[in-house]
């Protein structure tokens, strides 16, 4: 269709063309792409967790019990024993009186705001939010407020503007800039102006707070806002679950479109989330030293005099600005064989076209040293 082809060539002058490539390897810090060996710094796999023999046994002995389908949608027939077992699991983890488990994040997300949410509310975003999270805002017909990025006046004067119930919405960490919400400050407004608050902890969930429980360990927070915390992340499986009180998990179960009118995911998913949770809980080394690797790629970039963001976290971008030269520089690094993420608008905002470079516990300090010498070859010149 004509209407078609103008709009993918407009996508391509725009150096806006999205394409994947083909890995021949599981998903590990050291891959293969078309037989050539690349290591990665653009997974989400922080803790190393996708491929551990654990996890696959795991996912085995899941299969060999329960199958493979879960027949159809949890409050039909599909919801099984280990998905029950999940969902206690991962309530006691995060201390909130439930968890209800999801097929992805972005369908969580979409519960949310729909099932908590109608005609009249309102709901509170941070600029730098998902897109799962505003588009969740956009079906659930509530009012869209956005406030300026983790700045609480914004957010205060959002508040006080927004009418109905209201909700706020806010990454724990931001996906792409690596720098956590200043929730204590967001949490204190919320209850000030009678809103109810809910944090995507997609990239927090297993790798901030002493036990890896994530934003809300991380602060202490007491009053503990509705979490969504995502499974195919840190936690190297797949799938996703929101942890909150009985009234939001019942209402995500009543109301909820994207909960009631899915097909359950395969019970050895579940089986295998268990078996991460049990390493995310017990193995505090991985968290470790994935700190000390942040330490030495901030260190050594700095050192090179490259453009940081405020990031205490595994996302550690680096800011090119303009398109075109943040793809070649990605291009350069991965025929250096070394895959980075090389993400433009409208992913992030217009003139901040970025690497994102992300650190896993599965990568040695040698991967960081030849990332560092790559960037120093091809970003100083
Ligand atoms: C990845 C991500 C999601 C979506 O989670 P999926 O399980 O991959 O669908 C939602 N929110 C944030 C902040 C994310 O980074």
């Amino acid at each position: 269709m004509h209407w078609l082809k103008q709009k993918l060539d407009q996508q391509r002058q725009q150096h806006r063309y999205r394409t994947h490539k083909v890995f021949d390897s599981p998903q590990q810090v050291h891959s293969k792409v078309d037989g050539k060996d690349v290591i990665s710094f653009c997974s989400n796999d922080y803790l190393g967790l996708a491929n551990h023999p654990q996890l696959r046994a795991a996912f085995q002995q899941g299969a060999e019990n329960w199958g493979v389908g879960a027949g159809a949608a949890h409050l039909v027939n599909g919801h099984r024993r280990p998905h029950q077992a999940l969902e206690e699991a991962l309530a006691e983890f995060t201390g909130q009186p439930r968890a209800l488990l999801f097929s992805t994040g972005y369908m969580a997300n979409l519960a949310i705001a729909t099932a908590l949410l109608g005609k009249g509310d309102s709901v509170i975003q941070d600029k730098l939010n998902h897109a799962s999270m505003i588009d969740a805002a956009q079906l659930s017909t509530a009012k869209l407020l956005r406030y300026q990025h983790v700045n609480a006046d914004s957010l205060g004067r959002q508040l006080a503007s927004a009418s109905g119930n209201k909700l706020v919405m806010t990454d724990g960490v931001f996906s792409m800039d690596g720098n956590i919400a200043p929730l204590p400050d967001i949490a204190q407004l919320c209850e000030s102006h009678n809103a109810l608050l809910m944090v995507d902890d997609a990239h927090g969930i297993g790798v901030l707070g002493k036990t890896g429980a994530g934003c809300v360990e991380h602060f202490g927070l007491s009053n503990k806002p509705i979490i969504m915390g995502t499974l195919g992340k840190a936690f190297g499986s797949f799938g996703a679950f929101v942890a909150a009180d009985e009234d939001v998990i019942e209402a995500l179960i009543q109301f909820g479109r994207s909960y009631i009118y899915t097909t359950a995911t395969p019970p050895a998913l579940a089986t295998a989330s268990l078996s991460a949770l049990h390493i995310v809980k017990t193995e505090q080394w991985r968290r470790d030293k994935l700190q000390e690797l942040i330490d030495l790629f901030r260190e050594q970039a700095l050192q090179l005099d490259l453009k940081l963001m405020p990031s205490d976290t595994p996302i550690q971008p680096i800011i090119i600005g303009d398109e075109k030269a943040c793809m070649e520089l990605g291009e350069k690094l991965y025929a250096d064989g070394l895959h980075v993420g090389a993400v433009r608008p409208p992913t992030v905002p217009e003139g901040t076209a970025r690497l994102r470079i992300t650190l896993s516990a599965e990568h040695s300090e040698a991967d960081v040293h030849q990332l560092m010498t790559a960037l120093e070859k091809h970003c100083i010149q």
